[in-house]
């Protein structure tokens, strides 16, 4: 598997999640994986011993060097690149908002890197591509490496977690990236006068995936395609959609060792003292009467945070605290800031990232909030059903696939309107205590398992 992230080494969202228990979970059925990724400055990296040491990468007119170091982890074999030149930063993607202006290069190295390594230490039968990131994998292996006898035989899949992100770059780019400019056509890795890596993983892949079946459906419509909806109709008879799993043992409210006290669906009394200490962390009153309505997210359009300004202020006569985690776009940083300022006694946030609080607000909210525009799959609702906090989504991707009206609060239409009647249904059920309790049960017993979701990769890799 090639890849971006993988928790606890570098993550900025879901992608990280399934790098860090994918590869894990394919072990235990009996896969030998191996997972390459840079070695960022901010690497957890622990134990770990170096296996090649500046190997000289030809990438177009650059000559670069590269060292891979393996950490196992899981019983995987995590392979970081250690190219300090392009790795060796303060960000993964950029720093202050902006993204690195050198990012094909850094992420076409990952590609070749990745090959280099099957090459010598770890031959691979089949190449895993995560996003656009590892999109040129299968770009590599079917054109500059098609003669190659190495990877004769071998197959290319490629897992779309977010077609938000799709690595476009100007047509120039392509020089620095060493591959053949007769490739730099719409049926090849031009999209819209730009080249674009994911679109590369697209065209070159022997199998395509993505997070959830509803997303699988909606990128193929215009709505939610990104300009790559024809395409991906065009390749529908390999593309499928696999929900994520969880990884329980970082996720479960028996066991947590973030949140201030355990509990169970047998016994709640936990989950109280969780949202007491959580009141008070955030400088909420601290008493239980209201209900608590968490978010946890990064700030982006894509979450939906359009919605919520607007939707509260409809629903201002209406009983509630909300508390909030994130970062990202500084208009809805602004929008929570301001809310928090206002309305001191109902409002709270933290901006930032903190991981320890995410699981605080699992666990200590009664009902947690994601409106999202589109949601690949979305792992924090998940999460929710787990620490019996009920969901309030709306019905798009993996969150139309993981939510029901059994477990929690959908709505359909995209509009501060229905996502203020999804909250004020939520609110008025909540009064009935023990129909609320049998909600939180049922979500609580639901079972995403990352087990489940690698016999499906399995059933892809065997094909
Ligand atoms: P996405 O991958 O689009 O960001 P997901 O719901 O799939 O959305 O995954 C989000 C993951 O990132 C969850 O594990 C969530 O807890 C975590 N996360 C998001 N924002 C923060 C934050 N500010 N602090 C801590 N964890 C966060």
């Amino acid at each position: 598997m090639v890849a971006a992230e993988a928790s606890p080494f570098a993550k900025t969202g879901g992608l990280g999640d399934v790098l860090g228990a994918l590869p894990a979970a394919l072990a235990r059925r009996g896969e030998d994986v191996a997972v390459v990724l840079p070695l960022y400055r901010t690497a957890k990296i622990g134990l770990h011993e170096r296996i090649l040491s500046n190997v000289p990468l030809t990438m177009g007119p650059h000559q670069l060097f590269a060292s891979v170091d393996v950490q196992v982890h899981n019983d995987v074999r995590y392979y970081f690149v250690d190219c300090p030149r392009l790795y060796d930063r303060a960000g993964i993607y950029g720093e202050g908002g902006v993204d690195y202006p050198d990012n094909h290069i850094r992420f076409g190295l990952l590609n070749l890197s990745a090959l280099a390594i099957a090459r010598t230490v770890f031959p691979a039968r089949i190449f895993h591509a995560h996003d656009w990131q590892a999109g040129l994998l299968a770009a590599y292996l079917r054109t500059n490496f098609a003669g190659d006898p190495t990877f004769f035989g071998s197959k290319c899949i490629l897992t779309i977690h977010n077609l938000g992100y799709q690595g476009n770059f100007p047509r120039t780019a392509l020089g620095d990236l060493g591959l053949d400019p007769v490739h730099l056509h719409t049926e090849g890795i031009e999209f819209y006068g730009q080249l674009s890596f994911l679109k590369a993983g697209i065209v070159w892949s022997d199998a395509i995936t993505t997070v959830s079946p509803t997303y699988a459906r909606e990128i193929q419509t215009p709505e939610f395609g990104y300009g790559m909806d024809g395409l991906l109709r065009a390749r529908s008879n390999v593309l499928t959609g696999i929900l994520n799993g969880v990884d329980y043992g970082e996720w479960n409210p028996e066991t947590d060792p973030h949140i201030p006290a355990r509990y169970s669906a047998e016994d709640f009394s936990g989950k109280q003292v969780s949202k007491l200490a959580l009141l008070e962390e955030m400088g909420l009153p601290a008493d239980a009467q209201l209900p608590l309505i968490g978010i946890v997210s990064r700030l982006v359009e894509q979450k939906g945070f359009d919605l919520v300004g607007p939707a509260l202020a409809e629903l201002i006569d209406e009983d509630f605290r909300m508390v909030v985690l994130g970062s990202g776009e500084w208009r809805f940083e602004e929008m929570f800031r301001t809310l928090a300022q206002s309305r001191p006694d109902r409002f709270a946030v933290r901006i930032g990232y903190d991981e320890k609080l995410s699981h605080g607000i699992e666990a200590g909210s009664d009902m947690f909030l994601m409106p999202s525009r589109y949601e690949p799959c979305g792992l924090s609702q998940i999460y929710s059903l787990r620490y019996g906090t009920v969901p309030i989504v709306r019905a798009t991707g993996g969150l139309d696939d993981t939510v029901d009206d059994e477990t929690g609060f959908k709505f359909q239409a995209y509009s501060p309107a229905a996502l203020a009647e999804a909250i004020r249904a939520a609110l008025k059920a909540w009064r009935d205590q023990d129909a609320w309790r049998l909600r939180m049960r049922r979500g609580m017993a639901k079972e995403h398992s990352w087990d489940d979701s690698a016999q499906e990769y399995q059933k892809i890799y065997r094909s």
